[in-house]
């Protein structure tokens, strides 16, 4: 236990000090909006792409001020001059508030449209949808060739690979490329576009780099895909014996389900030991799943699971106290409420209608009030999702 919580701390630590490496920008804090607040990249650069900046929630969200987006997007220009991509980014003043899109999903990420010539970053709490894919998710650009992406905020404890590789590899997608790569196929995580972005994701192939010559235009392609349905083969059906690594192994991109639909309650509850409170193997190589592991496993049985795999969600919902799993349970929350759409059971209905209430958490239990808050608002949108025709 000692030495998990070392590790974890010390991997924040390093996170955070390997995080400030590079000369910061200048920047215009209260630039009036439209007005240009920085301009970093290469000033003789070929391309300037202007930039607007969202983001859902002020308060949860206040790391994100201009200086920071503007350093983060230095970075990713100096990242990409060493792949032959020349950019320069103006950022737009000043940061514009979408609170509706605190933890986005599908519906939600439709009400910021693209617009030819400017490229639309928007920061998020959470992403608990993609296309086909739910979980825990770093990015998402919802329509491939389209220059609006997401990004969720950073977490240097849970989230491996930097915020420029995420930032980068959405906008390859904004600039209408695919992943080179798929679960179950060779990886290649030395490229940026690999499907799981890893610290070490920093190359683009050359036509990878050309394609960035578009970015922040609307690109035209004969398809589209949304944005993780957009391998350009459909992912294999993966049986329950497949399960458990594939969880395991899932990368930033949440797990597809389309390819896990047909799994039944016995197949999705082989996940359960994921999320027990302590490790089920006791070695010396077994730690604690890791935030994102555990939180694609509840998402899974909450949205894709009947009867028996929804009461486990309910139950560990109401079991599972304290901030270490709120996060958590949050994703798993509205996860129960896209879940049925698919399966509805009158014991999650009944569940999801009583958790709207910040009393339902908070009784009985030693939980802060802000998060009886914050569960309560996730179960008013999961009760809305449930409520709603898939
Ligand atoms: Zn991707």
């Amino acid at each position: 236990m000692r030495f998990r919580f070392q590790g974890i701390l010390f991997s924040c630590i390093f996170a955070l000090i390997t995080g400030c490496n590079s000369t910061a920008p200048k920047v215009v804090e209260n630039a009036a909006p439209g007005a240009l607040a920085c301009s970093v990249g290469d000033q003789a650069a070929g391309r300037v792409i202007q930039v607007e900046v969202w983001r859902g929630r002020d308060d949860s969200l206040s790391a994100y001020g201009v200086g920071q987006v503007c350093q983060r997007l230095q970075d990713v220009s100096r990242q990409l001059l060493t792949q032959g991509v020349n950019l320069r980014f103006e950022v737009l003043g000043s940061v514009q508030i979408h609170t509706g899109l605190g933890r986005a999903n599908n519906n939600l990420m439709q009400s910021i449209q693209a617009s030819e010539g400017q490229l639309k970053l928007v920061i998020v709490d959470a992403i608990a949808q993609c296309g086909d894919a739910a979980g825990y998710i770093l990015g998402c650009t919802p329509q491939l060739g389209r220059p609006v992406f997401y990004v969720k905020r950073h977490d240097s404890c849970n989230d491996r690979a930097p915020e420029w590789v995420i930032w980068a590899h959405e906008m390859g997608h904004a600039a209408a490329l695919y992943h080179p790569d798929a679960p179950g196929l060779a990886t290649v995580p030395e490229r940026i576009m690999t499907y799981m972005p890893m610290p070490q994701s920093s190359v683009l192939v050359t036509y990878e780099s050309a394609n960035f010559a578009q970015l922040g235009s609307i690109v035209n392609m004969p398809r589209m895909h949304a944005a993780t349905g957009m391998l350009p083969f459909s992912a294999a059906r993966i049986n329950a014996e497949q399960l458990l690594p594939l969880v395991q192994e899932a990368g930033p991109h949440g797990v597809s389900l389309g390819q896990l639909a047909h799994l039944d309650d016995a197949a999705l509850l082989s996940l359960a030991p994921l999320l027990e409170p302590e490790p089920t193997v006791v070695n010396a190589a077994s730690t604690r799943p890791s935030v994102p592991v555990q939180t694609n496993a509840l998402v899974l049985l909450a949205e894709l699971g009947k009867g028996e795999a929804q009461a486990y969600v309910r139950q560990y919902l109401r079991r599972q106290i304290g901030s270490e799993t709120l996060n958590i349970r949050l994703y798993g929350l509205q996860a129960l409420g896209r879940g049925q759409q698919r399966h509805p059971t009158e014991e999650s209905l009944t569940f999801l209608a009583q958790a709207i209430e910040e009393g339902f958490w908070c009784v009985g239990a030693q939980q802060p009030a802000q998060a009886c808050a914050a569960l309560a608002e996730a179960a008013r949108d999961a009760l809305r999702d449930a409520q709603t025709k898939p």
